[in-house]
């Protein structure tokens, strides 16, 4: 089968990574894809959010399944119009149509939905401009510190941690009076964890659902998660502490009974849903749902999965996930982000990258990279993401940074420590 994948990040390599492997995959095309994507099969360099030219591709490639790596067109409901259009609607999608992203596209309506069928999530309460007085109010009275989180998408941007009451109330202001554009046209206000984060993701075909490994990701630029938040410098699967206990709270109190609010909501929904979740004590509560795999968990959950991933797509696009086995390495997987120097601040691009090919025991994924005349240069600010599968996560730790140390260019920088404090 002729399959598309949208996106160009890391999270995109280690699926096409994945997919190039298997015996029903005839043709892969991404689209844009990145300076790396290329040896797993044609990169189409459009914008996934162009759906006019993503149509024409599709039909031009004879495109058997489209899978969608970033929210974006999902939030922007590229599964509707795919499902909407009568030249495209034989193609399946790995990925929920609109009424599905919204899960990721609005936290007030995840919050609402979290409360309609009692999913454990920490307590919050929203407000717009017309509320602005009350919420102003309602901080005054409020636990320290106050989680402020706008809306819609803000490039992972939205989520506002404020140590006193006046601050809250200022970006509260800033936040309803335009700060994020319209994804902060509501403000959800939420009460403040303290715990130890990780992702859950399962893919669904709206019945039923497959567990996929959970991971951990490390969000900060510097070492022993200090700095500012990234887009991910790094990720770890399994997670020590979700222990068997654990993942069947986690399945019992939040996957099952998100699987079945979407039915109960008459949401149909196919695809990936990321847990964004907190483990406090033993509890695991809920702070985000994302549409999507997260990035850079893709890289470490990826290589654990044994199945063949495009089986295991058309079997969830034609709701055949009930008796589907999951075959999951108990191997652990670690990932290092390779970033441009000045990143997640101003970063230079287009730097030469030498020394992947002396990478040893790890795969290297491309995420901001671009191919220039036979010569790798970073293209983005997460530029490299180094996975290693090893039998045990010190040596998967050791290999991906041993590795990430043999890639060299101009201003590059990774941590060290990612996961070295689950050991
Ligand atoms: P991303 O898309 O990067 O995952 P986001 O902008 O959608 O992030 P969240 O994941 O909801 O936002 O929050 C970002 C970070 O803020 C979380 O990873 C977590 O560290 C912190 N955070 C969010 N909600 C809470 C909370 N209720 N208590 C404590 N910390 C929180």
């Amino acid at each position: 089968m002729n399959i598309l994948l949208l996106g160009s990040g890391g999270r995109e390599s280690a699926l096409a990574w994945k997919m190039s492997q298997s015996p029903e995959c005839s043709q892969l095309f991404i689209a844009p894809g990145n300076g790396g994507t290329g040896a797993y099969g044609k990169n189409i360099n459009l914008n996934p959010n162009d759906f006019e030219a993503v149509k024409a591709l599709a039909l031009k490639e004879a495109i058997d399944l489209l899978v969608v790596g970033p929210e974006e067109p999902l939030v922007n409901g590229i599964h509707d119009f795919f499902a909407n259009d009568d030249e495209l609607s034989h193609i399946p999608v790995i990925g929920p149509k609109k009424e599905g992203a919204i899960l990721e596209g609005s936290k007030d309506f995840s919050k609402q939905f979290m409360a309609r069928h009692g999913i454990p999530t920490p307590g919050s309460r929203s407000f717009t401009n017309e509320t602005l007085e009350e919420g102003l109010k309602y901080l005054e009275s409020h636990a320290l510190p106050i989680v402020l989180k706008a809306d819609g998408l803000a490039a992972g941007k939205g989520v506002l941690i404020l140590d006193t009451i006046s601050e809250a109330q200022a970006e509260l202001k800033l936040m309803l009076g335009g700060k994020f554009g319209n994804a902060g046209s509501t403000v959800v206000i939420e009460e403040f964890l303290t715990g130890i984060e990780l992702s859950v993701f399962v893919l669904t075909d709206g019945e039923n659902y497959v567990i996929l490994p959970e991971a951990k990701d490390y969000k900060r630029i510097g070492q022993a998660d200090t700095g500012l938040n990234t887009g991910g410098m790094g990720s770890v699967s399994p997670v020590p502490f979700a222990d068997q206990a654990f993942m069947t709270k986690v399945e019992q109190e939040i996957i099952i009974p998100t699987i079945n609010g979407l039915k109960k909501d008459k949401i149909d929904y196919t695809g990936f849903i990321f847990f964004g979740l907190f483990k406090v004590g033993d509890q695991p509560l809920i702070i985000e749902y994302n549409c999507r795999m997260g990035d850079p968990e893709t890289e470490s959950v990826i290589p654990r999965i044994e199945n063949d991933l495009v089986e295991l797509f058309v079997a969830t696009t034609k709701k055949k996930l009930k008796d589907y086995k999951l075959k999951i390495s108990p191997k652990n997987a670690a990932t290092v982000m390779i970033v441009a120097g000045g990143y997640p601040g101003e970063y230079e691009k287009g730097k030469s990258i030498t020394g992947i090919d002396n990478v040893r025991n790890s795969l290297v994924f491309h995420a901001g990279t671009s191919l220039e005349g036979g010569v790798v240069k970073t293209n983005g600010g997460r530029v490299l993401a180094v996975s290693s599968l090893q039998d045990n996560q010190f040596d998967a730790l050791q290999s991906a940074t041993g590795d990430a140390a043999r890639i060299y260019f101009d201003g590059k920088y990774f941590r060290e420590d990612i996961g070295f404090d689950l050991m």
